[in-house]
């Protein structure tokens, strides 16, 4: 699976070179691209932001800096209407240049991309401060991987107002082969450019990941990211480890509650059935735990419950 992430602070996805997401990029599996927004400003100031038109605090992500960087990453040419002004802006092929390296690479992202944002922000505006300039588009990059499935990429902007992020948006989009993602800051992007894609025949999420407000889209990102690559084949060690999981299939329940040796702790045993070596009564024991967990915590999910997907022994519980 081929990943482009679009950031003004790319550095946060260093953490993906960890664990298994490490291994997976190891392997081929996943190709990863943290990519600088500011890489595709043209002002001295590098901004990305501007005030929100009809007023209001904040400042509003710019829509000509994500088009410049969205059109080259979708490879969409620029509408003509827009002149030969926006084409120049067009940025340069450094990024399809890049080096060979199956783990992401931070190395190269440029040293105004550390600052922090309230910085950043101070420095969009402050025609004083001049950031130095740097215009590598692909901070990290992976030549050496398995060739990634062809197929439509799929926009996905992390957004608080936007739908929930679900297991079962996960695992949908664990088969696709191209996923870009743009982060937010400030008070969000312009709403145009999701719309914009969605014209051009893109297929475009949005998506909450919580009843929140963070400061960005990258936790955000890392978040889908962690939840969708698990779900591809071979990425886990074991697969048997995400067929049954809270949220999981049909009858998406909580999971029912996990123990390891010793059996007795601190005073606290262990259910005694799980020790019995009886596997129907273990599996019977924890589908009612599941159930009755589920009822307790997120009555919700009982509600959504498809019928089909209970049993008679279910039904008793
Ligand atoms: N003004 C926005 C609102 O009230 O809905 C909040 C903007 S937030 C400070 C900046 C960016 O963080 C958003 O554009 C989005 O990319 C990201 N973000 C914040 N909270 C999020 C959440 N719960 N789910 C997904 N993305 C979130």
């Amino acid at each position: 699976m081929k990943i482009d992430i679009v950031s003004v602070f790319p550095e946060y996805f260093e953490v993906l070179n960890l664990s298994l997401m490490g291994k997976a990029q190891s392997k081929g599996l996943l190709e990863i691209t943290a990519h600088n927004l500011r890489d595709w400003t043209h002002d001295v100031h590098h901004s990305v932001d501007d005030t929100p038109v009809g007023g209001g605090a904040g400042m509003v992500m710019k829509p000509e800096v994500w088009a410049e960087c969205l059109d080259d990453l979708l490879e969409l040419e620029p509408p003509s209407e827009n002149g030969p002004a926006e084409e120049l802006a067009f940025p340069s092929s450094e990024a399809e240049d890049s080096p060979d390296e199956a783990i992401l690479d931070f190395s190269e992202i440029r040293d105004d991309a550390l600052l922090d944002e309230d910085a950043a922000d101070v420095m969009d505006r402050d025609a004083t401060v001049e950031p130095d300039g740097g215009s590598d588009n692909g901070a990290t990059n992976g030549t050496d991987m398995a060739p990634t499935q062809e197929s439509a990429p799929v926009l996905i902007f992390p957004n608080p107002s936007a739908p929930l992020f679900t297991q079962r948006d996960a695992t949908e989009l664990s088969h696709a082969g191209h996923l870009l993602f743009g982060c937010g800051r400030y008070e969000g992007y312009d709403a145009r450019i999701p719309e914009y894609y969605r014209a051009q025949g893109i297929d475009v999420r949005e998506y909450s990941i919580g009843d929140y407000v963070l400061n960005g889209g990258e936790v955000a990102v890392s978040v889908m990211l962690e939840a969708i690559t698990r779900l591809m084949p071979g990425f886990m060690g074991n697969p048997e480890s995400i067929v049954e999981e809270s949220y999981t299939g049909e009858g998406a329940l909580l999971e029912h509650h996990q123990y390891t040796k010793p059996a007795v702790w601190r005073g606290i045993s262990v259910p005694e059935i799980l020790l019995s070596g009886d596997h129907g009564k273990v599996d019977r024991f924890r589908r009612d735990e599941a159930l009755a967990r589920t009822n307790d915590i997120r009555p919700d999910l009982i509600e959504a419950l498809d019928c089909k997907a209970l049993d008679k022994a279910d039904r008793k519980t």
